[in-house]
């Protein structure tokens, strides 16, 4: 096998028996990028072995290259969060998940595209250009984390890291054909990664097989005293626990028909639930009945988020500014306005104004107020659910990938893509995205929720399914 088609235990196997040195992986990969990285557009900074900023100490994770999603901040390596406003970005610090990847050996490869600000569910609204399917060239690589799994997919690094704050890692995991786990809310810090919606933004890591996503879950979560919304707990051994566990009791959403599917994406679902019932796992139904409401629910909240975090960016101390060197601003506001209007692209502006409108005097108790109402709604829900079983299941989405370009006029076209991920979102729960054993062309994925701080269970039971065949677990090798 070549290097870029192995896993991070592989590699670390390798490098263990000296088989390979860091240096040869890390160029290997470099190679890799070059070679590939012009069709896919998921990179968009890479960087060089001999930086001394891209690594740490030596550890679990020594010599192994890890993609990061730009929206963490990496100190001395620009951090666009894909967006004119932050082009020529360079943080005097790095984000704590990626530090805690670098003090067990990591070595940061490069950058990865996304949606600006993590706005989107197609990776098309980048300042960069959209990122490509690495399977069909045509197709969208899903949002916003798609330079995150198409890197995975096409084996440009083994690991990436990805954020997820309405299904920003298990979208593009699944229509690239990878795995993705958002982890519950507050396991992981949010120190140095770009806010988006803070009571709804996690970090969490995309990759080809269950143990090197459960590695990657390990040494990324745990308490920092940086971020007040980080959770105390020990329980974080979730590659040491590792064990297939075929031992849940699965829920399946009751009367899912109601949302609008695509009839291949269904079919697909359904094929996997009876591949299960197969297996003889316990399948139950569960009721959720505000799920047909999760979009508008989380669109109101993380608009309304994101136009107070965004509003930091005003060109002042840091960012893009509008060039006044010939004509100085009449006023602030022109300063404002001229810096804001060029530095962001339409979707951003598009939430910043409708997030502003939803939280104005007025308008708040009618908009945000309902939302935060019904999101607590469906916790309840989900919380009865759990009562039942041990995990939910469904599909990530009700749509497979799209061709770019297909949605992208229509923004509620392109919300409607969450509808089943914006679920684990609101109510704080863990979730990953599994590949289906691939039977279509294109990729499809599953998803599986768990109750809060349970990903053990997740990983486990992907464990037993990749073990039995059921997911898939190599690099899209089509380019
Ligand atoms: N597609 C969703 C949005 O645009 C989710 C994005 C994300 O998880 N960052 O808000």
């Amino acid at each position: 096998m070549e290097i870029y088609q192995l896993s991070a235990q592989q590699i670390l196997e390798r490098i263990a028996k000296k088989e390979v040195s860091k240096e040869e992986v890390f160029d290997s990969f470099k190679k890799r990028i070059e070679k590939i990285n012009p069709q896919i557009n998921a990179f968009i900074s890479v960087t060089d072995y001999r930086q001394e900023n891209i690594r740490g100490d030596e550890g679990r994770l020594s010599g192994v290259p890890i993609g990061v999603k730009d929206l963490f901040c990496t100190k001395g390596i620009r951090t666009t969060a894909a967006s004119k406003a932050l082009e020529n970005f360079v943080p005097p610090y790095t984000a704590t998940v990626v530090k805690n990847l670098l003090n067990e050996g990591a070595i940061i490869s490069g950058k990865l595209n996304m949606d600006e600000f993590a706005m989107g569910s197609s990776n098309e609204n980048s300042f960069f250009g959209a990122v490509k399917n690495p399977v069909d060239l045509e197709y969208v690589a899903g949002g916003s984390s798609g330079g995150s799994a198409a890197a995975v997919a096409a084996g440009l690094c083994p690991i990436s890291l990805g954020s997820d704050t309405g299904g920003s890692i298990r979208l593009p995991a699944s229509y690239c054909g990878v795995m993705g786990l958002k982890p519950t809310y507050g396991r992981m810090s949010r120190y140095g990664m770009i806010s988006y919606a803070s009571s709804l933004d996690q970090a969490g890591p995309l990759a080809r097989r269950i143990e090197d996503l459960a590695l990657a879950t390990e040494i990324m979560s745990g308490f920092d005293e940086k971020d007040s919304t980080s959770f105390k707990s020990e329980e974080k051994a979730f590659y040491q626990k590792l064990k297939a566990d075929s031992q849940f009791k699965v829920g399946v959403i009751k009367g899912l028909d109601r949302l609008n599917f695509d009839p291949a994406i269904k079919t697909a679902y359904e094929e996997f639930v009876e591949e299960l019932r197969s297996k003889k796992i316990e399948i139950e139904s569960i009721e959720l009945s505000s799920l047909e409401h999760t979009v508008s629910i989380y669109y109101l909240i993380a608009m309304s988020e994101a136009s107070s975090n965004l509003s930091r960016y005003d060109g002042v101390r840091f960012g893009y500014r509008h060039d006044f060197s010939k004509e100085p601003p009449g006023s602030l506001e022109e300063f404002y306005s001229k810096t804001r209007g060029e530095a962001f692209g339409k979707e951003v502006k598009r939430r910043i104004l409708l997030g502003s409108y939803a939280l104005s005097a007025g308008y708040f108790d009618q908009f945000y107020q309902k939302a935060s109402l019904l999101r607590r709604k469906l916790s309840l829900e989900i919380e009865e659910a759990f009562k039942k079983v041990d995990l939910i299941l469904s599909p990530v989405s009700t749509v497979g990938a799209f061709k770019i370009g297909e949605r992208n006029k229509d923004p509620l076209k392109m919300y409607e893509t969450d509808q089943l991920t914006t679920l684990a979102n609101l109510t704080g729960t863990p979730a990953v995205s599994f590949p289906l054993s691939q039977k279509s062309k294109l990729p499809v994925g599953i998803q599986f929720i768990a109750p809060h701080f349970k990903e053990q269970s997740l990983l486990d039971f992907g464990l037993y399914l990749q073990s039995e065949g059921l997911i898939r677990s190599e690099v899209q090798d089509v380019l």
